[in-house]
């Protein structure tokens, strides 16, 4: 009982810190270190320590800032909540093991991405390499410990494979649509995904289930008139929910595809 609370709780402390990143790192003259205390964005006013306790502060503050009353983003209490929640997933899925850590890493690295792509249509390269440095930390040390030097291969592969394959597609897609189809981010994404997930069957799990739910969402969004046809949706969003999909069930729902198309 303990084990998962604490879990739960190292989540949301780390959901607050990202949501230091996802604010700060898309924002020039803004670093993860300076300013020291966080501020309200509406009136600056640095936010008191009893008000940054993750997700209860913002319930406590009915959504508002206490200074200004301006709302406050409901992004950043979501944010915590799925860091929370996701680690609290990899804890049951994984127990505690080095895939554990491995999927920690991830995750830690596909939430910031995918907001922050959401947000402001870029994919920090800053994020990109932290998670392709880790990444590959993480990866050598599961093959080492496991004395698999295919997994480490594989990897390798996923990763080379991942970026050149978004980048075909960007260049096919651009030629066909005669407008930019993709990002360069999500072409370094998609060789993230591929050094923390491998080549196949992963890479083209992750395709499939990015551009089906990128076309449903996308064509609701546009159904509700949110967006129209000609505005830029980012990719970077559904390459994330993908990748932590393939990464909790990945084997299993791959087992159930060829079992489904008869392959024995
Ligand atoms: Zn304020």
């Amino acid at each position: 009982m303990w084990i998962p609370l604490f879990i739960f709780l190292f989540g949301l402390a780390i959901g607050s810190f990202l949501n230091v990143c996802i604010y700060r790192i898309p924002r020039a003259g803004m670093s993860i270190h300076s300013p020291r205390r966080s501020f309200c964005p509406e009136c600056s006013q640095p936010i008191n320590a009893y008000d940054t306790i993750p997700f209860l502060s913002y319930l406590l503050l009915r959504g508002k800032c206490r200074h200004c009353k301006a709302k406050i983003s409901a992004v950043y209490p979501l944010v915590e909540l799925a860091t929370a929640l996701l680690f609290l997933v990899v804890f049951y899925r994984f127990g505690f093991t080095l895939d554990f850590l491995h999927a920690l890493i991830f995750i830690t690295l596909l939430i910031p991405i995918a907001v922050i792509d959401a947000q402001h249509y870029i994919i920090p390269n800053g994020l990109i390499v932290t998670g392709l440095i880790l990444g590959f930390g993480i990866v050598c040390a599961i093959a080492y410990q496991r004395a698999d030097v295919w997994y480490l291969l594989t990897r390798l592969i996923g990763a080379v494979a991942g970026g050149t394959i978004l980048w075909l597609i960007a260049v096919i897609g651009s030629a066909i649509l005669r407008k930019k189809a993709m990002g360069g981010g999500d072409i370094k994404l998609m060789a993230l995904n591929g050094l923390f997930l491998g080549a196949w069957p992963e890479l083209a799990m992750v395709i499939a289930f990015s551009a089906i739910s990128g076309a449903v969402i996308g064509t609701t969004l546009i159904i509700f008139g949110i967006k129209n046809r000609q505005s830029a949706i980012p990719y970077g969003p559904f390459l994330s929910g993908a990748a932590v999909l393939v990464l909790m069930w990945g084997d299993s729902l791959w087992e159930k595809y060829l079992q489904f198309v008869g392959w024995y």
